[in-house]
């Protein structure tokens, strides 16, 4: 009987666990020193990722700026 010949592979420290986007990342943004996950694809934290201002509904908080 020589059925011990098939290698199962297994998870180990050859293969990671997940794709990191490398580590110690801080925000691209000058003066900004917040450190980024390393699953965050993104090379800025979340608060300068995307200046995108979500469209608050009803009365807006600055009202000067409307
Ligand atoms: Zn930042």
């Amino acid at each position: 009987m020589r059925e011990n010949h098939m290698q199962g592979s297994r998870p180990g420290p050859e293969t990671p666990p997940s794709r990191t986007h490398g580590k110690g990342r801080t925000c691209d943004l000058p003066g900004c020193r917040t450190t980024l996950s390393v699953y965050n694809p993104a090379t800025r934290c979340w608060q300068h990722a995307e200046l995108i201002f979500p469209a608050y509904r009803g009365k807006r908080l600055n009202p000067k700026t409307a």
